[in-house]
Parts: structure tokens; sequence; C-alpha cells
């Protein structure tokens, strides 16, 4: 784990694509890791319920992670953060549903200093709240704005306030959930990662499974392998490095 042999470590200064995956789909994402690997890109893994990982996700997310991946924190039980704390209050949530995934993570030999909220649901306070025990939170926007091409601005973190940004929304590159196929239309997420290639900077994006094994039917939110190779090609033309979280300055 101490050992990234991957990384380089001017890459995710001032320029990053910062593609991240959520959940729990170890097997769906060590099978897109040679596709990783072919554009020298870097992704962020953010893991729920690390305690349901069976002995072969563990092997495989430590070798995701020696590639030089990012692994991080969503929660033990995938709980929306501001509910959770509505309904049982900060202390609660901490004690029962982050303390124990970080734990968790670190038992597994996954230190992780960076947290995706469930269902980007979040606000001011679980803000305050969680950047006491990580580094970086990961947001969203909202999925119907992917197709506007003014969420460049929104989602575009200029490169002077990398380093000091501690909340990064993402938009969601999803193809679809189960026969389910979402919005085709990136136009926003294009013009935001166009955005960062000239400006420099950082863009945010994220995506649950990868749809190898069952693509035209494939239960959870997920995103085609064709899609996942069109946006490292389209990063990679735009001399756009690919980087994880634990990257950022
Ligand atoms: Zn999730």
């Amino acid at each position: 784990m101490t050992d990234r042999p991957g990384a380089r470590p001017d890459s995710g200064a001032d320029r990053a694509l910062l593609l991240t995956f959520d959940d729990r789909h170890v097997r769906e994402w060590a099978a897109a890791a040679p596709l990783f690997t072919s554009y020298g890109a870097r992704v962020t893994f953010f893991i729920c319920e690390p305690d349901r990982l069976d002995r072969d996700e563990v092997r495989l997310l430590r070798r995701l992670a020696d590639d030089g991946h990012t692994i991080g924190c969503h929660g033990l039980r995938h709980e929306r953060a501001p509910e959770f704390v509505a309904a049982h209050g900060a202390g609660a949530y901490l004690d029962q549903e982050v303390v124990p995934a970080l734990d968790g993570l670190r038992r597994l030999g996954f230190p992780s200093r960076n947290f995706a909220y469930p269902c980007s649901a979040r606000d001011e306070s679980t803000d305050r709240l969680l950047l006491t025990l990580f580094e970086r939170l990961r947001g969203g926007v909202p999925v119907d704005r992917r197709a506007d091409p003014t969420l460049a601005a929104e989602l575009h973190v200029p490169a002077g306030d990398i380093s000091s940004r501690r909340v990064l929304l993402g938009c969601s590159v999803d193809s679809g959930r189960g026969t389910v196929a979402y919005e085709d239309d990136l136009t926003g997420v294009d013009a935001a990662l166009r955005r960062t290639a000239e400006h420099g900077g950082a863009t945010t994006l994220y995506a649950h499974s990868v749809a190898y094994a069952h693509e035209a039917n494939h239960e959870a939110n997920h995103v085609t392998p064709a899609r996942l190779e069109k946006l490292l090609a389209l990063a990679d033309g735009m001399s756009l490095p690919c980087v994880g979280f634990d990257e950022l300055p």
C-alpha cells in the first residue's frame, strides 16, 4: 500500500481529471484495470460496506491500490448524511456510519483520506463534520445537468483553488441502471473537460459499476466499458492526466 509505482507526483498538481467510482463493485473495477493502465489513468474507488468485502474482493482491491489508484470511504451502510444526522445526531452519524467504515478500511490495509457522500446527499454542516476526519469530500451535481454546457463552470475547479477546495462536486457519467438507459448527452461533461484541459484545474466525475458482465441488463448503476474508454481517450487526447484523490496537493 505504501508503494505506489504508478504515481507521478507532478501530474496531479495543477490539471486533472478526477474519475471516481462508488460502492463495492470491486470485481468489475478490477476488470477495468487494464483499460486504466493503457491510458496511464489512476482513479478513486469510494468503498461502502468494507466489512462485506470477501477475501477475493480485498485481494483485487489491494491490487488496484498497488496500481496507484486511490481508495476512499463511502460510509458503512451507505446512509444519506443529512437525513442520518437529522434523525440520530452528528455524534451517532460519525460513531455508527463513518468511523466504523474508516476503521474497516484501515484494518484491510486501506487508510482513507477522502470521502464520497452516498447519493451525493450533503449540506454545510455535514461538510464541517466530515472535514474533521477527511481531507476532501466528494458531492455531486444533479444528474440532469450533464447535458448542459454551462455545467463546465460549476464542475471545473481552477488550478489555484485545487489545494484549498475541500468539497469537490462531481457529475455522473453512468450509462444506466438495469435496463434503463440514462440520457446519453454528456455535453456539460465534455465542456468541463475541455475547460480543464485549456485552463488547468480539475474536473470530478463519478460512476458506479463498469458493465462488463451483463452490459444489457446490469442491475446497479453502471458505465459501459465503451463510454469509459471514450472518456479516458478524450482526456488523453487533451493531455489531461487522470489522477486519484490521494494525488491532489
Ligand atoms: Zn453510493
